[in-house]
């Protein structure tokens, strides 16, 4: 979508510090980080919201959440992280394209 701002992340348009990338996902630093290691996983399909989650995403969506784990543990969070969709801006979203938020790297599970 030609508004969306993850989706010029994705078109490189706007930069982002990329911590993987495939055809399908990318992970990329929080611009803001809530923890001292934050960084949001989203899919090059423009999603708006997990309740725009259709039956053909299923997978897509799962392989958010496995990536998401590995790039985790490669950053340092070893087994301790959150894993956060918001949907809807009344729960705190403010960019509707889909994305996951990983949060961790402190000595105990990082909470809310
Ligand atoms: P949410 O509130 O769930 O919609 O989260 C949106 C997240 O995107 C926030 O944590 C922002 O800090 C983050 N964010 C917004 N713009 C950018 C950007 N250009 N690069 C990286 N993160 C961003």
């Amino acid at each position: 979508m030609s508004d969306c701002i993850f989706c010029k992340i994705i078109a490189g348009e706007i930069p982002a510090e990329k911590l993987y990338e495939d055809d399908e996902i990318i992970a990329f630093q929080d611009i803001a980080p809530q923890a001292p290691v934050h960084f949001l996983v989203i899919p090059k399909k423009h999603i708006a919201a997990p309740a725009d989650v259709s039956e053909e995403d299923e997978k897509l969506i799962g392989k958010m959440i496995r990536i998401g784990a590995q790039v985790a543990a490669e950053n340092g969070t070893g087994d301790a992280f959150r894993v956060i969709f918001n949907n809807g801006a009344k729960a705190g979203q403010a960019v509707f394209h889909i994305h996951l938020h990983i949060l961790g790297g402190k000595d105990k599970p990082w909470r809310m």
